[in-house]
């Protein structure tokens, strides 16, 4: 896989990817009461303030739900079983990824990953979600 469709920004997602192409899995936080929210929006559903900031991610997390959609084929996954998973961050948000570097028989609900960003020929960086190892 060298290429990816870019994802569709808005202003008020824009940081989030622009933060992955710097390496960095960005989690938006409501600046008056502190919750944590994704995907990013520009106003805190708990205590309607518009101010925010960001925090980094730890990047460890665990499968919430997947799927392995078999239709529409897409050329840059050509000949490969393409994961999609919910993913619930131990900061406890939860986005949307793909598994790698995983056989697809043994992602289970519950799985422990860990995020890397992956840059791809088109400049695209995307984040993305393995199996966590202790040693890494
Ligand atoms: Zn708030």
């Amino acid at each position: 896989m060298s290429d990816r469709l870019a994802p569709t920004t808005t202003p008020d997602t824009k940081f989030f990817w622009d933060a992955l192409k710097d390496g960095k899995l960005l989690i938006q936080r409501c600046a008056g009461c502190r919750a944590l929210r994704h995907p990013p929006r520009p106003m805190c559903p708990r205590c309607n303030s518009l101010s925010w900031e960001s925090i980094e991610a730890s990047g460890r997390g665990t499968v919430y739900s997947f799927v392995m959609p078999r239709h529409p084929s897409w050329p840059w996954f050509e000949g490969q079983t393409h994961i999609v998973a919910l993913i619930e961050l131990e900061e406890g948000t939860r986005l949307l990824s793909n598994l790698r570097d995983v056989d697809p028989a043994a992602v289970t609900i519950g799985m422990p990953v860990e995020a890397f960003v992956e840059r791809f020929d088109s400049g695209v960086a995307l984040h993305q979600f393995r199996p966590r190892r202790e040693d890494r």
